[in-house]
């Protein structure tokens, strides 16, 4: 109960105060994603310099646990190599597909283990996950580019 209440605080606490949010330049590539049973949408920008995320930027709109979400996939993933980066959101996603018995490692997920409780709700899991959704094929769309242009 009481680790509940703390998850509660990490996943408001994120939604009042999103960190990385807003729309920045440069980028490498945009995409809009939406999560039509909740109306959640999140449009978002990646930026990379080889295999380092530089930067991720986002605007949204949605329930507190799509924007907390994204907010806190925003501070995992900024700075690390997209290797990295994919290990955290796979992580992620196990935890989300764990039916509320995950044992989430907090040295990977960080604050993201305040989404646990959420894995017990279907209908959430993709609130939860668009954020995520949204980073994973921006950044295949921007190594699709870097592809093409030097092929
Ligand atoms: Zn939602």
């Amino acid at each position: 109960m009481h680790l509940d209440s703390l998850y509660q605080e990490i996943i408001l606490d994120h939604y009042r105060h999103p960190h990385n949010k807003g729309l920045r330049e440069p980028y490498d590539a945009e995409v809009h994603h939406v999560n039509p049973t909740c109306g959640d949408e999140v449009t978002l920008r990646v930026r990379l310099d080889g295999d380092k995320v530089v930067d991720v930027s986002y605007d949204s709109l949605g329930c507190s646990i799509s924007q907390a979400s994204a907010s806190v996939m925003t501070d995992l993933v900024v700075g690390k190599d997209v290797e990295e980066a994919n290990e955290v959101h796979q992580a992620f996603l196990e935890l989300m597909q764990s039916r509320g018995a995950g044992e989430p490692d907090e040295e990977v997920l960080e604050d993201a283990v305040a989404f646990a409780g959420v894995s017990r709700y279907p209908a959430r899991i993709k609130c939860a996950l668009l954020g995520w959704m949204a980073w994973k094929d921006a950044v295949a769309r921007t190594m699709d580019n870097v592809s093409e242009a030097t092929s």
